[in-house]
C-alpha cells in the first residue's frame, strides 16, 4: 500500500478532490520539503459526506455488531499487513522515528480497531425493576452521523482511537485528520474499501481545520464531535457546538508533572523520566513536562538527567539508532525556541539542549532540536504554566509532600501525572490530591484500553476509553413497562 502525490477525501466510498479543487502543500518535516498535496475541503464537502453518511446510517445502525466486529476486524488485520508501508507513511508525515512509527503508532491503530470491534460484542445496558410494579431498561442506540477530529501527534493512532468506537456503535462517521499529518488517515481510506466497509459509513475530510474542520463542528446534522487537540481550539468548538447541544468530547492539551520522591527505585524512575520527558519529542499529550524532585536527590537526578539527554540521538528518523527525529513542522520548531528564549528571560538556565542540530544532506532543512533541560524557574511562570509540547523539561527542588502538590495543581491544565515513591500510603494520598485526570505511579504510559482516559480543568471534558467511549457514542432511552 503506497503513499500517493496528492491526497484524497473519502467519500460515499470513493476517492474524491475537494469540491474547491484546490490542494495545498504537504511538508516532509525531516527533510523541510514538500512531498505531497492536500486537498483544501470546506462546507461543500462536508455536506456531500453527510448525506452519504445519513444514506449509510439506516442501514449500519441496524447491522448485528457481529458484522461490524468482522468489518472492523478486516480494516485492523489490512494495517497490520502493510505495518511498514504505513509506519514509513508515519514517519514521512510526521518526522517521527520509523521504528517509533512501526513499534507504537501503527500497532496501537490496529489494536483500537480490534479493541472496540471486539468491546461491542460485549456491550450492554441497565435495566431498574421497580418491585412488583414496572421494570425499566435502558436503550443505547447509535447517534446518527458524528465528527470526529484528530491532532497531528499520534496521527493514526488517535484518528482510529476516535473513529473505531464510533463505527462499533453503529453510528456514520465524518472525520478529519490534522492537515499536518493526513497521509495514514489516506491510506486508511484504502483499507475499509479493500475491507468492505459500507460506503458513506466513513467518510474522511482533509484540509485545513479552521475552514474544513469548522464545517464539521458547525454542521446542525453532525450531532456529536469527539476532538483531540489544543484547549483554545477546544475553545472554539465548545462555542460554536455548545448552543447547538451537541454531544461533546473533548481531549486537550496538559502541562503534566513528575513528581519525584527520594525513595523512588532511582534507576526505574530515571529510565522512565528520560522517555516521559522526551518520546515523540515531547509532542504526546501525556508527556511529564514539568519535573519535581525530592531535594535529597535533587542533584544526583539533574546531573543524570543532563547527562542522558545530551546522549539522546537526534536525527534521521530512518536511521535504527535515533532516538528523535523531527518536530512536526517549522511553525512549531520556532514555537518550541520561543519558550526556550522565555525561559531564559524569565530567569531559567538551559542545562543543555534546546538549540536546532546541524543536519548534513538530504535532512539539513529538516526540522530537529536538541532536547531541553531547564532549571531555576518558579512554578508559576509562563515556561511552567503553558503548554509548550516539545522536547523541553523545566526541574525544581521541593521539600514537602504539601508544597509539591500546590506546585502540581498551580496549572489550567489537569491531565495525567507521575508519581515516583516506594511509600505506598504517600503514592495513595498524592495521587487522590493531584487534580488530573490519570495518575501513573512508578511508571508512565501503561495504558489498558478499558481505562478512562481523559483529562480536568481546561485538559478536556469527557473520556474516552473501553466503555466509556462507546457509551459517549451511543445516546440512552429509558424505556419503563408497568404490568400488574
Ligand atoms: P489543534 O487544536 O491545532 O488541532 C487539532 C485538530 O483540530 C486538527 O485536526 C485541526 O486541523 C483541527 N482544527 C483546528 N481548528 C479547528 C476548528 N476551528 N474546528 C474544528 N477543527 C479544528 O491541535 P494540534 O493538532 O496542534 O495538536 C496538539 C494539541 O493536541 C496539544 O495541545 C496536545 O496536548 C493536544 N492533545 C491532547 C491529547 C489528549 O488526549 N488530551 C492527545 C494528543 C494531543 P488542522 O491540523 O488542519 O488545523
Amino acid at each position: 500500500m503506497t503513499p500517493d502525490k496528492y491526497i484524497k477525501n473519502y467519500i460515499d466510498g470513493a476517492l474524491l478532490p475537494a469540491a474547491s479543487g484546490e490542494y495545498f502543500d504537504n511538508f516532509n518535516p525531516a527533510v523541510g520539503k514538500v512531498y505531497s498535496h492536500i486537498p483544501d475541503s470546506d462546507e461543500r464537502d462536508v455536506q456531500q459526506a453527510l448525506e452519504a453518511a445519513e444514506r449509510a446510517f439506516p442501514e449500519w445502525s441496524k447491522t448485528e455488531p457481529s458484522t461490524r466486529f468482522r468489518i472492523l476486524t478486516r480494516i485492523a488485520d489490512i494495517i497490520e499487513q502493510n505495518l511498514d508501508d504505513f509506519a514509513r507513511a508515519e514517519s514521512i508525515d510526521s518526522g517521527k522515528p520509523f521504528a517509533m512509527a512501526r513499534s507504537v503508532d501503527i500497532p496501537r491503530a490496529h489494536q483500537n480497531l480490534r479493541f472496540f470491534a471486539t468491546a461491542i460484542l460485549h456491550f450492554s445496558s441497565e435495566s431498574h425493576p421497580m418491585q412488583n410494579e414496572a421494570i425499566n431498561y435502558t436503550l443505547r442506540q447509535p447517534i446518527g452521523v458524528v465528527g470526529c477530529i484528530s491532532p497531528w501527534n499520534l496521527p493514526l493512532y488517535l484518528f482510529t482511537w476516535k473513529i473505531a468506537p464510533a463505527l462499533a456503535a453503529g453510528n456514520c462517521v465524518i472525520g478529519k485528520p490534522s492537515e499536518m499529518t493526513p497521509m495514514t488517515a489516506y491510506m486508511l481510506s484504502k483499507a475499509c474499501s479493500e475491507a468492505g466497509l459500507p460506503a458513506g459509513v466513513l467518510n474522511i475530510l482533509h484540509g485545513h481545520g479552521a475552514k474544513v474542520g469548522q464545517a464539521i463542528v458547525e454542521h446542525p446534522k453532525i450531532k456529536a464531535i469527539s476532538f483531540t487537540g489544543g484547549t483554545n481550539t477546544g475553545k472554539k468548538i465548545i462555542s460554536t457546538a455548545g448552543p447547538m447541544f451537541k454531544k461533546l468530547s473533548l481531549e486537550l492539551g496538559g502541562k503534566n508533572p513528575n513528581i519525584i520522591f527520594a525513595d523512588c527505585d532511582f534507576d526505574e524512575m530515571m529510565m522512565t523520566t528520560l522517555r516521559s520527558s522526551f518520546s515523540n519529542n515531547g509532542q504526546i499529550c501525556l508527556c511529564g513536562s514539568r519535573i519535581y524532585v525530592e531535594r535529597p536527590i535533587y542533584e544526583k537526578f539533574k546531573e543524570e538527567l543532563v547527562k542522558r539527554t545530551q546522549f539522546i540521538k537526534v536525527g534521521d528518523p530512518f536511521s535504527a539508532v535515533t532516538d528523535l527525529g523531527a518536530l512536526v513542522s517549522e511553525q512549531h520548531m520556532k514555537k518550541v525556541m520561543s519558550y526556550i528564549s522565555l525561559a531564559e528571560v524569565e530567569g531559567g538556565t538551559v542545562l543543555c539542549g534546546g538549540t536546532p542540530v546541524e543536519m548534513k544532506g538530504e535532512y539539513s532543512e529538516g526540522y530537529f532540536l536538541r532536547p531541553a533541560v531547564i532549571e531555576g524557574l518558579p512554578h508559576t511562570c509562563r515556561t511552567n504554566q503553558e503548554e509548550i509540547f516539545g522536547p523541553v523539561v523545566t526541574i525544581a527542588p521541593f521539600d514537602t509532600e504539601e508544597e509539591v502538590i500546590e506546585y502540581a495543581n498551580s496549572t489550567q491544565f489537569g491531565l495525567a501525572a507521575t508519581v515516583w515513591t516506594k511509600d505506598i500510603s504517600k503514592a495513595n494520598r498524592v495521587a487522590e490530591k493531584i487534580e488530573s485526570g490519570i495518575v501513573w505511579v512508578n511508571c508512565w504510559m501503561v495504558r489498558d484500553l478499558r481505562t478512562p482516559f481523559g483529562g480536568v480543568k481546561s485538559s478536556g471534558v469527557g473520556r474516552e476509553g473501553g466503555l466509556e467511549a462507546l457509551r459517549f457514542f451511543t445516546e440512552q432511552k429509558n424505556v419503563c413497562i408497568k404490568y400488574s
